[in-house]
């Protein structure tokens, strides 16, 4: 299949990599030239602008910062360049409403389009183990299934569109809510006498247990090898944690929601990350120090 792809970054490069790989014709665009450069080692074909990738293409891919961005380049260089019976697949978070606003002009331009967020990071993107979440129609699911599925291990649709995002958003909140409750209650234990290495043992079978503590462990040297045990290096950027909670958050007041615990998560990332961004979001904990 013929697939333009673009915003070849630090997920979308590994992305349209395992798309080549899959036996695709893959077309990539990127503002970068070092992500083209990357993208033809990687079996790529390149091009020089968003429109001249999806020019004949059967299906677009796109993994972009942020909304503005996906809506300029979907407004001004995929609807009405890609052939009206082209799939239209956004990998990207961004906000709910500006998926929903760039579906619905895409519907009305007579294209299928999906929201496809992922869970995962980047050695996920390269290993091609992402999580995608779905939102769209029916037909625009089952379209983009199995492109979705050379790229990530689970494929699952949430909903119409937005409902990616929206998907993405709420289990992005409660991450950052938990990372930040986990480190926490290691630093109480600690303070309390207890070894980390004993709590761990105990809370993970016991009602605390949760994914930030028996699978990303905050703390050094206890549970599975995790960033805590680099520096933090590596791992699920606190810019990008602190990204996804400004979106729910403005998810949250649109939609009328309360989320108390949410907007607490995002103003202690807010903090922690003005110094800190680069580091991986486990490393909040150090921040309670
Ligand atoms: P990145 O900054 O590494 O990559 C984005 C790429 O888009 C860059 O190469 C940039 O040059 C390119 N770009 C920007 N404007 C463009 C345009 N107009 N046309 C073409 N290309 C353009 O970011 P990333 O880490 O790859 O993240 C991409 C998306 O995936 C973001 O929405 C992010 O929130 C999401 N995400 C990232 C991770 C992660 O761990 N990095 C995990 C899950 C989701």
């Amino acid at each position: 299949m013929r697939i333009a792809f673009i915003g070849l970054g630090n997920m979308g490069g590994g992305m349209a990599a395992n798309l080549a790989k899959a036996g695709h014709e893959v077309r990539a665009f990127d503002v970068s030239e070092d992500a083209l450069a990357h993208a033809r080692q990687s079996g790529c074909q390149t091009s020089s602008s968003a429109a001249e990738a999806a020019d004949g293409a059967q299906a677009v891919v796109s993994m972009l910062p942020n909304g503005k961005i996906v809506r300029d380049v979907y407004l001004q260089e995929v609807i009405g360049h890609a052939p009206a019976d082209a799939v239209l697949i956004d990998c990207s978070t961004i906000d709910v409403a500006t998926a929903r606003e760039v579906e619905g002009l895409a519907a009305k331009a007579g294209y299928a389009m999906v929201d496809a967020p992922v869970s995962g990071g980047i050695a996920a993107a390269a290993a091609g183990t992402l999580t995608f979440m779905v939102g769209g129609s029916e037909d625009g699911f089952a379209r983009a299934e199995p492109i979705l599925s050379a790229m990530g291990k689970a494929v699952i649709r949430a909903g119409e569109a937005g409902a990616g995002q929206a998907a993405k958003i709420c289990n992005n909140m409660l991450l950052g809510i938990h990372m930040i409750g986990t480190s926490e209650a290691f630093r109480l234990a600690e303070r309390l006498g207890l070894d980390p290495q004993t709590f761990y043992d105990i809370a993970s079978v016991s009602s605390g247990q949760c994914w930030s503590m028996t699978s990303y462990c905050p703390v050094p040297g206890v549970g599975p090898e995790t960033p805590a045990d680099r520096d933090y290096q590596g791992g699920f950027a606190a810019a990008l944690m602190l990204k996804d909670l400004r979106l729910a958050m403005e998810a949250a007041e649109l939609a009328g929601a309360t989320t108390p615990l949410g907007a607490h998560a995002k103003d202690l990332y807010e903090g922690f990350a003005a110094d800190n961004g680069g580091l991986d979001f486990s490393a909040i904990i150090t921040s309670l120090e």
